[in-house]
């Protein structure tokens, strides 16, 4: 299965920020979306970088209550690992259990067109091991 096919059921919506936006303003849109991580789109609307909810705790830990006053581009990971509409489940769920990351942002021409989380990884996954495994019940009750 191909990305492209994820982001068809699950939809292109991607919540994003500013790297002006404050780490309060990021922390109510995660818990107003239910989310666990915002994209930061740079002026171009390219991706500047990511804050998840693991670096909020992080920053709150090091700064305390002052951490709610920062700006997102102060506490975001800039080197974001993306991948395209093409890339396979498997390459990203490798890719997200080797970097030990949640989220993949898909990108084609630079442009943010959507976004893979762990959740879905594993829902579409599993989804495809079922598949094989009723084929191959098929398969043998015939055999
Ligand atoms: P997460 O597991 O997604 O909550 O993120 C754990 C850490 O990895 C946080 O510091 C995030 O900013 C960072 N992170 C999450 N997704 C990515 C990504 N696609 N590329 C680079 N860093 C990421």
């Amino acid at each position: 299965m191909i990305i492209g096919q994820i982001l068809k059921s699950k939809g292109r919506g991607v919540m994003t920020a500013r790297p002006e936006d404050s780490i309060q303003t990021i922390a109510s849109q995660l818990a107003t979306k239910k989310i666990g991580a915002i994209l930061i789109l740079g002026e171009s609307e390219n991706v500047a970088g990511i804050i998840s909810e693991r670096d909020i705790i992080r920053l709150i830990a090091e700064h305390g209550p002052a951490a709610l006053t920062m700006l997102a581009r102060d506490g975001m990971t800039r080197d974001v690992v993306s991948c395209t509409c093409e890339c396979t489940l498997d390459e990203v769920m490798e890719t997200m259990t080797k970097r030990r990351f949640r989220h993949m942002p898909v990108v084609e021409d630079g442009k943010l067109v959507g976004i893979i989380s762990i959740g879905d990884v594993v829902k579409h996954h599993t989804a495809e091991v079922e598949l094989e495994v009723t084929a191959m019940r098929g398969y043998l009750a015939t055999g």
